[in-house]
């Protein structure tokens, strides 16, 4: 493995938002195209329920603050939504425009309100009155903040504990800066930290903090922990210099862009580069080596395309950034020389009946085996369970994940779950984790009689009015809901 010897300008060209931001005037052009559909598509394709037409026609009318708002009423993490979510397949992919002209670019405007409310500063949103009680979070990705943030606007004391150094889970860590610089992040979880949210770095659960100490000391535990390590892939040659996880690779570069895209000269990539996986970290770190200037970067999956959990156009952008695909092709050994790889040996597989993950069983084709040189592997052949956390809550798993009902209650009347570490079915997308995070948040205030609605500062939405943006004005008007129901809104 090497420091590629790319010029900052190669760098900028790589490693900055794939999309550039819009300008005022083409972000009111934009939105003046939307039709504000009655009972619009796009609302009832958004898992948060973000009142589209509303934000949108804040943005026509010089309402940014206003917009940005309505935003983060329905989505804490809509700063960053606007960004990854894979919007032609929700929002976008639903609006009218689409069938016979070109949808409206929602995420695009999305991300042009929170920018602008973010670079302000504003905070539309305030902590509720206190209420009295206590409530614990175990992991501050996108599902544990927005459980946090909402949980404290209805006035509850939210202490959340995070393992790593920074708060925001995947958001900080694992995103690639392409898409999500961290500081898009970070100031999310400031916003997040502005409600009254304490978050306490560096803490492990169930090492540094014992469950039962939790569980004793706080009316309401919400386990957001996402998911554990990679597992073993279990071939000889594993343990060879050049073999390496996925996400710490992506969490290289985002920390290294955190403090200037310079540092990324330090984060080595091999030559020859073989991704093993055929996931959303696998296609994200196999751009990520191209882009360091890896010379080859060779995808391979077991499985066939009809297995593979990513979208048909990461596939193509992954493609498009000349990353070879290799299907039905499984890993066999690793192969090196002083102790660094020099190759994988693998074998063709042919799918049989479906295994206990529902998908087609790969079985090696016997005299298929055939090497790819290389001198860096990455494993992003997916994240085990926390079960060991999850026993100690005392909450009862299936398949290895947190088992909840629609509330997100699990079989402990006193721990909630969101997240990745509760998805036995659906996407893990950001979006999914922020939406069960609103749905933890209304579940617990229920079960202490706590009103789900809040009220916001509300000046935002004030400007509608007025039609002037003043933010932190004193007077309280009706803000965001749990239930997605809105002061400027009125489809839920
Ligand atoms: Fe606007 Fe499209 Fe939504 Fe209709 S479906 S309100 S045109 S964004």
């Amino acid at each position: 493995m090497q420091h590629h010897p790319l010029s900052l300008q190669q760098l900028q060209e790589s490693f900055t938002e794939t999309y550039p931001r819009y300008t005022a005037n083409e972000a009111v052009v934009e939105a003046n195209r939307c039709l504000y559909c009655f009972d619009a598509p796009c609302i009832k394709a958004c898992p948060t329920d973000i009142d589209v037409p509303t934000f949108i026609r804040k943005i026509a009318t010089g309402n940014t603050l206003g917009a940005a708002t309505t935003i983060l009423e329905s989505n804490l993490m809509g700063h960053t939504c606007g960004r990854v979510c894979p919007v032609d397949e929700l929002c976008v992919g639903a609006c009218v425009l689409g069938e016979e002209h070109r949808p409206i670019a929602i995420g695009r405007l999305q991300r042009y309100a929170t920018d602008h409310l973010f670079q302000r500063g504003a905070m539309p949103f305030g902590a509720g009155a206190s209420v009295g009680k206590r409530v614990a979070v175990v992991g501050s990705g996108p599902a544990g903040l927005t459980a946090a943030g909402e949980l404290a606007k209805r006035g509850f004391a939210v202490d959340v504990f995070e393992r790593n150094e920074l708060p925001g889970g995947l958001s900080t860590y694992g995103i690639v800066v392409m898409r999500e610089p961290v500081k898009v992040s970070l100031e999310e979880i400031e916003f997040v930290k502005r409600l009254g949210v304490s978050i306490h770095t560096g803490v492990e659960v169930g090492t540094d903090v014992l469950p039962q100490r939790l569980l004793e000391e706080y009316d309401a535990v919400v386990l957001a922990a996402g998911t554990g390590k990679v597992p073993e892939l279990g071939v000889p040659g594993e343990e060879l210099h050049g073999v390496i996880e996925a996400l710490p690779f992506i969490a290289a570069t985002k920390m290294a862009e955190k403090d200037g895209l310079e540092n990324l000269h330090a984060v080595e990539v091999g030559n020859e580069v073989v991704v093993i996986g055929a996931g959303n970290t696998a296609i994200d770190a196999a751009t990520i080596a191209k882009r360091l200037g890896a010379e080859r970067v060779t995808m391979i999956y077991r499985r066939s395309r009809a297995e593979m959990t990513a979208y048909d156009f990461e596939v193509k952008f992954v493609q498009n950034e000349g990353v070879d695909i290799r299907l039905t092709t499984q890993p066999i050994e690793i192969l090196g020389e002083g102790g660094r790889v020099t190759g994988i040996r693998c074998v063709r597989t042919e799918l049989g009946e479906p295994d206990a993950s529902g998908r087609r069983s790969p079985r090696p084709v016997p005299g298929s085996e055939f090497v790819i040189p290389c001198d860096h592997v990455i494993k992003a052949i997916g994240q085990e369970k926390l079960t060991q956390l999850f026993d100690a809550f005392g909450v009862a798993t299936e398949r290895g994940y947190v088992a909840t009902d629609p509330d997100l209650r699990t079989s402990n009347p006193k721990v909630f779950a969101a997240g990745d570490c509760a998805r036995l079915e659906g996407e893990a997308l950001t979006v999914t984790a922020a939406r069960d995070g609103k749905i933890v948040a209304k579940a617990i205030a229920t079960q202490f009689g706590v009103p789900t609605t809040v009220v916001s500062r509300g000046s935002a939405d004030r400007k509608d009015v007025v039609g002037r943006p003043i933010m932190g004005a004193p007077e309280r008007a009706p803000g965001g809901a749990l239930d997605g129901t809105h002061a400027g809104g009125g489809h839920g």
